[in-house]
């Protein structure tokens, strides 16, 4: 096993951070790590510069847009991103709609979405759990019915994550309620966001953010031709996107950058007149972090080496959404216990300068717990891993 990139390797990823370096917009970087909100502006603004560069679908396949990189350069290509502070591509149209469509859809629905999707001409968002089904998807009971030309949707997703800025959702429904597998007569549906009968309402998360929503169909005429794969084959779709859903979660390049901003916090904080960066409790709890990072880049890059040999991975994904996350929510808890009440923007302290790296600290904390329930949460990945390599 070869952990180490060749020297081919690194060339590319110094290429990359160099192109990085001059691309990257200073107040997109700036409100990426500051942890201040992206609008649509933003994501869409960095999501075109990369498309102009020939970037923003590295696996698609050339014909379509994508670089041809190994799955290694893929992997440095995405670390590094995190790594220099770019914003998310946002997932749902480029790594979710669109693998989907490239495997499963027609020739038609590849030249109508493929291209816009490249373009950042629409933006997509993904509507799987409802009210009721999210770790228990199959159970979910929007429905379609088949009218001559139109499938009649109604019922409600929820969750939505930017569904407020989409212009289509890709949607799992049921179209036949008397099946007698649960996951038969689910179908995998495409609708534009601005037919009449859609309904958004905001759900405003702990930190007073907007990323998710509530999806109201009432009586929703879609055209049969946006139907993905064959009717009632929904299930088979819905687990092919999960699949790429989960191999982005890991974010060690985002991680790796917030590690040192926590560094950086626990050298200017004193505690006992000394640097809390060197009080040994404190530094205890930062190398375990550190620590969990190197084995989870490590995990990272046997997956690699693995998928190098042709070999692609199983249910170890889920180690890496399991492990990625929880580093994730651990650099959170101690950048809120390096900046202390600092971290508390809403609680003036006296003599105290207003600092507004440390006073977004609490809003972040409480917005990075979700990253063990979405994406399927940990606990189900726990599951899948104990189901597939423990065989219970
Ligand atoms: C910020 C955010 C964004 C999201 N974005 C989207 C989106 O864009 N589109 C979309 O479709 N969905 C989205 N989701 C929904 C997400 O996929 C679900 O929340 C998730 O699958 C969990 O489902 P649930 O909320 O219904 O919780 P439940 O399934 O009710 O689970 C509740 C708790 O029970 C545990 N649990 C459930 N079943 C088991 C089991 N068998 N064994 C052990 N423990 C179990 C879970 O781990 C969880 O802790 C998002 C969620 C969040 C928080």
């Amino acid at each position: 096993m070869d952990l180490n990139y060749s020297p081919e390797e690194t060339a590319f990823r110094d290429d990359v951070r160099g192109w990085l370096s001059e691309h990257l917009p200073a107040e997109l970087r700036d409100k990426v790590v500051n942890y201040r909100e992206l609008n649509k502006d933003d994501l869409l603004r960095w999501h075109r510069i990369l498309a102009k560069k020939g970037w923003v679908a590295p696996e698609w396949p050339t014909e379509w847009g994508g670089t041809d990189w190994t799955v290694v350069e893929r992997y440095i290509f995405e670390e590094e991103m995190g790594y220099a502070g770019a914003p998310p591509l946002i997932p749902f149209g480029l790594r979710m709609c669109a693998p989907v469509l490239l495997r499963f859809g027609t020739d038609e629905q590849k030249q109508k979405y493929l291209p816009r999707i490249y373009q950042g001409e629409d933006f997509w968002c993904q509507g799987y759990s409802e009210p009721g089904s999210g770790s228990d998807l199959a159970s979910l009971k929007t429905r379609a019915v088949k009218q001559g030309d139109h499938y009649v949707v109604t019922g409600q997703k929820i969750w939505t994550t930017q569904a407020h800025f989409a212009d289509w959702i890709f949607c799992l429904v049921r179209t036949d309620a008397k099946s007698d597998k649960r996951q038969e007569g689910i179908s995998f549906l495409l609708i534009d966001m601005k037919t009449p009968g859609i309904t958004v309402r905001p759900i405003i998360l702990m930190d007073g953010g907007h990323d998710v929503n509530e999806v109201f169909f009432d009586e929703v005429k879609v055209p049969v031709e946006n139907l993905v794969h064959d009717e009632g084959k929904g299930w088979t779709v819905a687990k092919y996107l999960l699949g790429y859903e989960r191999m982005g979660t890991g974010r060690i390049g985002n991680s790796k950058r917030e590690l040192q901003t926590l560094k950086e916090l626990a050298a200017r904080q004193m505690k006992d007149g000394k640097p809390l960066g060197e009080d040994p409790r404190f530094r205890d709890r930062l190398t375990r972090v550190e620590v969990e990072l190197m084995a989870l880049e490590i995990t990272n890059l046997r997956f690699l080496d693995q998928l190098r040999g042709g070999r692609p991975p199983g249910a170890e994904v889920s180690m890496l959404k399991i492990k990625g996350t929880e580093i994730q929510q651990a650099i959170t808890e101690l950048m809120m216990q390096a900046a202390g009440p600092f971290a508390q923007a809403f609680r003036p302290v006296d003599n105290m300068d207003f600092d507004h790296f440390t006073a977004r600290l609490a809003a972040r904390y409480c917005n990075m717990r979700k990253t063990s329930i979405y994406a399927g949460s940990n606990e189900i990945q726990r599951n899948i891993i104990a189901k597939a390599t423990l065989q219970l």
